[in-house]
């Protein structure tokens, strides 16, 4: 067999998302495949814009502002997943059309602008590691209330990513609980739930996923960071 080419792990993921909205009761037009692309050349991310993806994800500031100053003319809409410093959150800003990592309220502070709003999702830290990034407990709601408040930011919802050693269906449940008290006592239009990687995107659209953030599964294996 020969090996499965971008085109062919595009599409299969994108029926696997279509067959899993379905038996999930819901529109698969509702949810938004992001491909991360990070450590992926340039070369890769024009051939997937080439298949027609419009939405890209990246993790490091320096590679997707690069990427994204060059590929400027397709449009793309830039997603930024990894954990955020603060002084380059700004610059983030300026290239991404969404931040799904904003996880401390000093970060919706170097966000809010009076330039035209990004969109954001808190993110919830499942794990018991505060090195990973994510808000925990209360301070969930108190981000989301800074992020609602601020101006040039559009809270979308919550971002996470299932712990290992953890059934992912599990973990979204307790993400979903979160999101059920952000839309009750801070933000009523804010239902997003960024959610669902390569190894746990089906469970994530059973659990609600609004956005999945996909790499592996349809760019193949990432070259070796340098
Ligand atoms: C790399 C990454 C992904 C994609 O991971 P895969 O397992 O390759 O699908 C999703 N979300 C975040 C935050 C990431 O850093």
């Amino acid at each position: 067999m020969s090996e499965p080419t971008l085109a062919g792990r595009l599409a299969s993921v994108q029926a696997q998302v279509a067959d899993a909205a379905r038996e999930a009761g819901r529109d698969p037009d509702a949810i938004t495949t992001i491909v991360v692309t990070k450590f992926q050349p340039v070369s890769l991310v024009r051939e997937l814009a080439g298949l027609g993806v419009h939405d890209v994800g990246e993790n490091r500031h320096q590679e997707a502002q690069a990427k994204a100053h060059e590929l400027e003319p397709l449009g793309l809409r830039w997603h930024f997943v990894g954990q955020l410093q603060r002084k380059k959150a700004r610059q983030v800003r300026a290239y991404a059309s969404a931040i799904h990592s904003v996880d401390r309220v000093e970060l919706v502070d170097v966000l809010a602008s009076d330039e035209a709003s990004v969109d954001c999702f808190v993110q919830v830290n499942l794990t018991d590691d505060p090195g990973r990034g994510g808000a925990v407990g209360d301070d969930v709601l108190r981000v989301a209330e800074a992020a609602e408040a601020a101006s040039g930011l559009r809270l979308r919802g919550l971002m996470a990513v299932a712990p290992l050693g953890e059934e992912p269906a599990r973990a979204f449940a307790r993400v979903r609980e979160a999101s059920e008290l952000l839309v009750a006592q801070v933000a009523p239009d804010a239902r997003d739930l960024s959610i669902g990687m390569s190894g746990d995107f089906r469970e994530a659209v059973h659990a609600g996923a609004t956005h999945l953030r996909i790499g592996t599964a349809i760019t193949g294996n990432r070259p070796q960071a340098v």
